[in-house]
């Protein structure tokens, strides 16, 4: 085993803007990850639900919005696998890299003209290949530092802005070419970009050194045993329960959302209750982690909102706004672009702001309230174009434009402190998951929506965009009051 020292040592400290080399590979690889995921979740909605004619699956709109939010669920839920398979067996750089392999089979597949079946291969593959690649990537990037390596803090901005870089571009890359040459060729540009972050990471995946090289906590003959006797049964289980759903006529997309919002739910109340009552837990920890319960329940909220950018809201564009620019129509795609290009204008000044105010700047779970109160805001805001459509006007899409700025606001107040909060609250038992902890998190949104999305369908948008609008801001209002209780659990962490 190496240690965290000689692993430092072994990663060249200079060479990417004025970061360590390391940097540069991991950089890249998770910038065209992010292009390839962001690419294919900005036309999927649009291919499930157009018609057949129109080069989609004639889905409802109700299940492929089911579907988007269950897939964003899953996407982040396997984290605590390939998490525990880098941990356990392979170390996070081999993770990452079979990630990616899995990730590009699974845009291939979505490439290809397979319809509903290529559909759910693809899910698969790219579900597990991300689970593998998202959280260990992230992770490589804190081991390249020495503890008290100020960079550290950069490094990890550059890092978010390389996925936001990448967020932003395909969008406005695959959007096109899909417009041009129809979904499968859109996917195609998808699979693409995951090959050349492929290529990139094998090509300079030597300036990480030892970082990532082997798995942090490997198990002994015993444990693999019991690993593989007890996958299997897990397997087994899931098998059977599926022949018997099928069987019986239970297998809809509306149970199988039920199933995983339960889970979604379930795995973080578990998880956090497990490590409460670890014997590893010291009593300083556990009053942290009962700190960072409101937070991760106002992340969940916040992300519940801002993950909504994929479906609802890009459904709303698509079939309630005036894309018409003169003799030009704005791909609905394009709009999935704003979040990201919100985010690169604007961390900057964010970063400038906490600098400037420094100690005088506000405490996390004030930034949590506030992310709140902006996310519902967003949603609020979203209450007016929704009364004056009825179905047949078409309201401008600048609304969406507003209500995207909003939720950044609120993203740049939450995502960036949120993995750095997690770190910092978990027991240091559990440090290895702490990544998987916070993506759970963003999977617990996701599996609530896959419920929200089917209320959509059926109540007002007025009412839906305001009720849930409401709620968030009266949770950002708790958490404000609750602020100082919070910080005092938090015993010293800011
Ligand atoms: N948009 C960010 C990313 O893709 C945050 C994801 C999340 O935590 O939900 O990395
Ligand atoms: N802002 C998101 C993230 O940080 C990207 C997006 O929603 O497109 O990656």
């Amino acid at each position: 085993m190496y240690t965290k020292e000689e692993i430092v040592k072994s990663v060249p400290q200079t060479g990417f803007v004025g970061q360590p080399k390391g940097l540069f590979p991991l950089f890249f690889t998770e910038f065209w990850e992010r292009f390839s995921y962001y690419g294919m979740r900005a036309i999927l909605i649009f291919y499930m639900y157009y018609a057949v004619k129109d080069g989609g699956l004639g889905l409802d709109r109700s299940q492929a919005n089911i579907i988007m939010s269950i897939y964003g669920s899953l996407i982040y839920m396997s984290g605590i696998i390939g998490g525990w398979i880098a941990d356990r067996i392979i170390g996070t750089q081999k993770s990452v890299f079979y990630g990616g392999i899995l990730i590009m089979i699974g845009h291939i597949a979505l490439a290809l003209p397979g319809g509903a079946m290529s559909l759910y291969a693809s899910m698969f593959f790219i579900i597990i290949g991300t689970g593998l690649l998202k959280p260990n990537v992230s992770a490589v990037v804190g081991d390249l530092y020495a503890d008290n390596d100020p960079r550290r803090d950069s490094g990890f901005s550059i890092f978010y802005m390389g996925i936001n870089m990448g967020a932003f571009l395909s969008p406005l890359l695959v959007g096109w070419t899909e417009q041009k040459w129809g979904f499968h060729a859109g996917f195609a540009v998808s699979a693409v970009g995951m090959f050349i972050g492929l290529v990139v990471f094998v090509l300079s995946k030597k300036n990480l050194g030892l970082a990532g090289s082997q798995p942090t906590n490997p198990m002994n003959e015993q444990e693999k045993k019991k690993a593989a006797i007890n996958f299997s049964i897990g397997g087994a289980v899931v098998l059977v329960l599926g022949i018997i759903a099928y069987t019986t006529g239970n297998a809809s997309i509306e149970n199988f959302s039920l199933l995983i919002t339960t889970l979604g739910v379930l795995i973080p109340t578990v998880f956090m209750i497990y490590m409460y009552r670890s014997p590893k837990t010291t009593e300083v920890e556990k009053s942290r982690l009962l700190a960072y319960v409101p937070l991760f329940i106002s992340a969940v909220m916040f992300w519940a909102i801002a993950e909504q950018s994929a479906t609802t809201l890009a459904t709303f564009v698509d079939t309630r706004t005036d894309l018409t620019l003169g003799n030009f129509e704005i791909p609905p795609s394009w709009f999935q672009s704003l979040n990201p290009l919100f985010i690169i204008a604007l961390a900057p000044l964010f970063a400038l702001l906490w600098t400037k105010w420094g100690e005088r700047g506000p405490s996390t779970p004030k930034k949590f309230a506030f992310a709140l109160i902006f996310a519902g805001a967003s949603f609020i805001i979203m209450m007016i174009p929704s009364l004056i459509t009825d179905g047949e006007t078409l309201v401008s899409p600048l609304w969406v434009v507003f209500s995207f700025f909003l939720v950044v606001l609120g993203e740049l107040l939450l995502s960036p402190v949120g993995l750095s909060a997690t770190t910092k609250l978990a027991p240091a038992a559990f440090a290895g998951q702490t990544m998987a902890l916070w993506f759970l998190a963003s999977s617990a949104a996701s599996a609530i929506n896959a419920q929200l999305v089917r209320i959509y369908e059926v109540i007002s948008e007025t009412a839906y965009f305001g009720v849930l609008g409401a709620l968030s801001v009266l949770l950002g209002i708790v958490i404000l009051f609750l602020t100082p209780k919070i910080s005092k659990a938090m015993r010293g962490i800011k």
